[in-house]
């Protein structure tokens, strides 16, 4: 691969830095490090009355605990509005977006509907070929995509392989709101494609996102970045790890007087292997890290072997 591999940690400031976050962050760092190329810090922080400056700072702290450096400065995501709102004026020009007038009320009708006759919520395409001449006086539009309604969307994932999506259950998703406040959705692909990202690896959760997100590259006519997206970590008792498994955040493992290279040794090996390798270095690490290697499966979060682990080093 050539050596202009651009990956990115792209965190919610909306608290402290999980273990799943740290995880996600470890294996963009090696994927980069494997890579000779760069690693990117993107704080999603648009969803302004749950983000906060401590969790910004508590996220950076926790990142240079563990030795994960970025390149460059960390990019607000809200501080990237007005882009964003070019791009959805773009999508209104190149005919891949329109705008929707309908009221909460009818949405809400639509939805209950949908419900009532067992089909997905999906948006009905009232307003996908209305003139803008029937639009009620003084309502703003929300700004919506274009969906195809028909084929399938596929996101070739270097770690869940090709997963593919029909169209018919992708929705004309919002992109901006009425309030001129553009979406998670929309915001995202913008930035990917802004900062040269070439491989996105993240959570599973994300992976229905990445279908929304694909018909978004495609609508601007713009690479999509390869996707890895890997399985959750689970609690010892197979339930996705939550506070009530302890301690979650790796602010609670520093205090616990972990050291940052067992905890780096430990998350790498949270979903990810290399043969029977137990004790690696970051060196090794980074010698040998490919998302080939990355699990489907969860992988559960065991406090006896980093335990163990943090005595060897
Ligand atoms: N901000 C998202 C999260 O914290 C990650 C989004 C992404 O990686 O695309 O879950």
């Amino acid at each position: 691969m050539a050596n202009n591999v651009i990956t990115r940690f792209a965190p919610s400031p909306t608290g402290f830095l999980h273990i799943g976050g740290a995880r996600t962050a470890l294996f963009n760092w090696l994927f980069a490090k494997h890579h000779g190329g760069k690693m990117l810090l993107r704080i999603e922080d648009t969803d302004r009355t749950r983000s906060t400056q401590e969790a910004v700072d508590a996220i950076l702290d926790g990142l240079t605990w563990l030795g994960l450096d970025w390149d460059g400065e960390p990019v607000s995501q809200f501080a990237r509005v007005a882009r964003h709102q070019e791009v959805v004026e773009a999508m209104l020009a190149n005919g891949t977006a329109y705008r929707c007038y309908c009221s909460p009320e009818e949405l809400t009708e639509m939805r209950e509907k949908a419900r009532a006759e067992g089909r997905p919520p999906r948006y009905d395409g009232t307003w996908r070929d209305r003139d803008a001449s029937e639009a009620p006086a003084g309502v703003a539009p929300a700004i919506r995509l274009r969906a195809p309604l028909e084929g399938e969307t596929v996101v070739e994932d270097l770690v869940q392989g090709r997963v593919i999506f029909p169209n018919k259950d992708l929705d004309d998703l919002v992109l901006m709101r009425s309030d001129g406040v553009p979406t998670y959705m929309l915001a995202v692909v913008v930035d990917d494609h802004d900062m040269a990202v070439t491989h996105i690896i993240r959570g599973d959760d994300h992976l229905t996102n990445a279908a929304r997100q694909t018909l978004i590259f495609q609508a601007m006519g713009w690479d999509v970045p390869k996707m890895s997206h890997i399985p959750l970590i689970h609690g010892p008792d197979g339930a996705k790890l939550s506070k009530r498994h302890g301690a979650t955040g790796a602010e609670a493992y520093r205090a616990m007087g972990y050291l940052p290279a067992a905890m780096r040794n430990y998350l790498a090996r949270l979903g990810w292997s290399h043969g029977d390798e137990e004790i690696m270095s970051t060196e090794d690490m980074i010698q040998w890290f490919g998302t080939d290697a990355i699990g489907k499966s969860p992988s559960r979060f065991d406090f006896k072997k980093l335990e163990n682990l943090n005595g060897h080093y």
